[in-house]
């Protein structure tokens, strides 16, 4: 037990900010020893007082919710999906249920939803996934299952999910076909966009970005006008909010990966995507700052436009962008609600490509209010043209 309690304080504690730390507890700290019960019980009864302490726990349930929960269960060992209209027409038909209406039954769906007893989606009504871990199980086919590498006809396939994260149609049917996945391909796809899992670029292919593993180089970007850098800067952040940013762009702000003679422009850290009008992208990328002057938020998500050249910056365009991505960062961030400030919009300090020599550092946005700005931070220190670095994200500073 006390090598344990050194692991967690050396090991662990020692690793993580300070932020973190409330929410880990010495008391937690368990050691076991293999096909062996000691120490379980401790474990269980901590769990059990953890489980009591949470949100819904001994919220007054109304009746005909239990009685409906038990019915879902019963639904849910002969089959893993229910379309919400039938089980509407049954509910009505089953008094005892004690619920009236359909706005009744949305209200208890959308509970157990949140509590992660099923998938349901209000707004659309679709079929219900009573079986959660089902869904669960389909992903992971995915994203672990490499038998098929061996499936010569799906090589090529494979290569394309398996380094760039592009899933095309048949292989998804392909890795589904064993199990009853394949005939409820629609009902799994939308459900797994819905939570951010994957983005549809079109009817016959996916992006799911955990599975993306190509290196961007900012040569990418030679011959394009780019604008100054926006920053999201983070005291923490995990990799998972950078990717489910850019399928949230895909899926919400109807933005498409760029795509060019070598390939798509998606890459592990980096992604391009084209806006709306055809002539803007979008970079989106994710970096840990290691530099002294980064320390207390090292994670930075980074947005910069480009444009062919000799086009021009459209900075309407862009402080629009602003506006969208920053409204979908809050909405990711949403979970870490024990920090005081999610995070600390900021600018780069020069003018160039994303992961190109002319870096600099990040500037919080509440710094640069003068014409001028004596950049310290940079190694050689400079004066920043506020201007230079605002136009493009504040047009109504500008005009
Ligand atoms: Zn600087």
């Amino acid at each position: 037990m006390l090598q344990a309690l050194e692991f967690f304080h050396n090991k662990i504690c020692e690793h993580l900010p300070k932020e973190l730390l409330i929410h880990l507890d010495e008391k937690r700290v368990f050691a076991f020893e293999k096909e062996s019960d000691k120490n379980i019980k401790d474990l269980k009864t901590c769990l059990a007082s953890t489980v009591k302490s949470q949100r819904h726990w001994g919220e007054q349930v109304p009746i005909s919710w239990t009685k409906l929960e038990s019915a879902l269960r019963k639904l849910q060992e002969s089959s893993n999906i229910y379309p919400f209209g039938e089980l509407l027409t049954c509910v009505l038909d089953t008094p005892d249920l004690g619920i009236k209406n359909e706005e009744e039954l949305i209200n208890a769906l959308t509970f157990f939803h949140e509590t992660g007893i099923i998938l349901f989606r209000p707004k659309i009504k679709s079929t219900i996934i009573l079986n959660v871990q089902w869904l669960v199980d389909a992903f992971k086919l995915i994203i672990l299952d490499e038998t098929h590498v061996k499936d010569i006809q799906n090589l090529e396939q494979f290569k394309k999910l398996n380094r760039h994260g592009l899933l095309s149609s048949e292989l998804l049917i392909k890795l589904w076909e064993k199990d009853d996945f394949h005939q409820h391909k629609d009902i799994l796809v939308d459900h797994m966009k819905q939570l951010d899992m994957l983005a549809e670029i079109s009817k016959e292919m996916w992006y799911v970005p955990c599975m993306n593993k190509q290196d961007y180089s900012s040569a990418t970007l030679k011959n394009c006008q780019v604008s100054s850098r926006l920053c999201f800067s983070f005291k923490f952040l995990p990799f998972d909010i950078y990717h489910r940013l850019v399928v949230s762009c895909i899926n919400n702000l109807e933005m498409k990966p760029w795509e060019r003679e070598d390939g798509i422009c998606i890459y592990h850290t980096v992604s391009i995507l084209i806006c709306t009008d055809r002539i803007h992208r979008v970079l989106i990328g994710i970096r840990y700052n290691n530099e002294s002057t980064h320390t207390e938020y090292p994670y930075s998500i980074e947005i910069q436009t480009n444009v062919t050249n000799p086009r021009e910056i459209n900075s309407h365009l862009t402080s629009k962008l602003k506006k969208d991505i920053s409204e979908n960062i809050t909405l990711l961030t949403q979970g870490f609600s024990s920090w005081e400030r999610h995070f600390h919009v900021g600018y780069r300090c020069k003018l160039g490509p994303f992961g190109g020599n002319q870096e600099g550092r990040i500037i919080a946005e509440e710094d640069l209010n003068g014409t001028e700005f004596d950049c310290h931070k940079c190694r050689e220190c400079h004066v920043v043209n506020v201007k230079s670095i605002l136009c493009y994200w504040e047009v109504r500073l500008f005009t």
